[in-house]
């Protein structure tokens, strides 16, 4: 372990690969805190700054190294901001991408493309330690409409339901170096790179 390994508050092997790709020109090495034995943490927060500090906290607190953590979800306004924070959950314990995209879509029934305004949220925050009073919080989102049935194959989550109206395709349909690019966590990505670049 160097001076330069941060902590990924998460398991997900496609952030893993994506956050050590961004980072690596940097000299940073970003490990994934199951490799640390970082369980997960109790996501207890109402909002996404909120459970995306307390796993970072979570992070720092068991490895005592800088970590980086993220929490995103989508936020539709015909549901008043639901699924939010709840996004992974939205259809119950037992939850599945295709369970979740179908109870997304019952509850839109019969509105039309106007009333069906929606974004992704992504917010990251790095923590030096686990006391650090002043954590670096970025946030970014992606503008979209949720669609009447889904298209595209690529993606996870709500991607073939989100309507990309400038690049006219869902998010699941669109090339994948492009979305890494333009969607609300490539965008927080971006701004927390050049956040760190300052603070470090
Ligand atoms: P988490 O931040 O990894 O817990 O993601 C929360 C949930 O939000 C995911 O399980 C997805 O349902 C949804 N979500 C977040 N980002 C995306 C995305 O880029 N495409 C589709 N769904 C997403």
């Amino acid at each position: 372990m160097t001076s330069n390994t941060i902590v990924l508050a998460s398991n997900n092997q496609g952030k893993l690969k994506e956050f050590q790709a961004l980072f690596s020109p940097l000299a940073i090495d970003i490990k994934p805190q199951r490799e640390l034995g970082v369980e997960d943490a109790d996501e207890t927060g109402l909002s996404f700054v909120e459970n995306a500090i307390i796993k970072a906290r979570h992070a720092c607190a068991i490895t005592g190294m800088p970590a980086i953590s993220d929490d995103s979800g989508l936020e539709v306004d015909a549901l008043d901001g639901a699924p939010g924070i709840y996004s992974a959950r939205f259809s119950g314990a037992e939850a599945t991408d295709q369970k979740n995209n179908a109870l997304l879509l019952e509850k839109l029934t019969g509105l039309e493309d106007s009333q069906r305004s929606a974004r992704f949220h992504c917010v990251l925050v790095y923590m030096r330690h686990a006391k650090d009073p002043t954590p670096l919080i970025c946030h970014a989102s992606w503008e979209g409409r949720i669609l009447h049935e889904a298209r595209g194959e690529q993606g996870f989550g709500y991607d073939p339901l989100f309507w990309l109206e400038e690049q006219q395709c869902s998010s699941a349909e669109l090339d994948r170096s492009l979305k890494n690019k333009i969607s609300h966590r490539g965008q927080a990505l971006a701004l927390l790179m050049r956040a760190m670049e300052e603070k470090r």
